[in-house]
C-alpha cells in the first residue's frame, strides 16, 4: 500500500488525510489521523518547495557558535581570568591583552574586576 500522490501532495492510504512533507533526516512520515506511516521514499520525486537552502544550516550554525564564542570570553570586558583585583581583593577579572609598545618589548595586559570594575595594567 502506497500513498495517494496528487501533484506535490501526499495524502494517507488508509485514511485519505494530507501528509506533511518529511523534515530532513527523516525516514517516515507519521499520519496525523491513524498514525499510519509512510516512508519517506514515497515523497522521491516530489519536488519540495519549503526545502530549505543547504547551505542555511551550516551557516546558521556558524552563526551562533560565533554569537556564543564572542558573548563568552571576549565582548566588551575581555576574557574573565583568575586574577586578584589590587582594589577589592576579588579573584576575577577581565583581562585584555594588548600590544601597545614595540613587538620586542612584549604587551601589556589590562584587567577589569568583574567586582568592582577597578582597572590596572601589568606589562608583560
Ligand atoms: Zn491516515
Ligand atoms: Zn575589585
Amino acid at each position: 500500500m502506497s500513498a495517494h500522490k496528487i501533484g506535490s501532495l501526499l495524502f494517507c492510504p488508509k485514511c485519505g488525510t494530507l501528509l506533511v512533507l518529511p523534515k530532513d533526516g527523516e525516514s517516515t512520515v507519521v499520519c496525523e489521523q491513524c498514525n499510519h506511516e509512510e516512508p519517506a521514499t514515497s515523497y522521491e520525486g516530489i519536488e519540495i518547495t519549503t526545502h530549505s537552502h543547504p547551505d542555511a544550516f551550516p551557516s546558521a550554525l556558524r552563526q551562533k557558535r560565533k554569537t556564543q564564542t564572542k558573548r563568552h570570553d571576549t565582548g566588551d570586558h575581555g576574557t574573565l581570568v583568575s586574577e586578584k583585583c589590587p582594589a577589592c581583593g576579588h579573584l576575577q577579572a577581565y583581562s585584555k591583552e594588548m600590544q601597545l609598545r614595540s613587538a620586542d618589548e612584549g604587551s601589556t595586559i589590562f584587567y577589569t574586576c568583574s567586582s568592582c570594575k577597578h582597572g590596572w595594567r601589568v606589562n608583560n
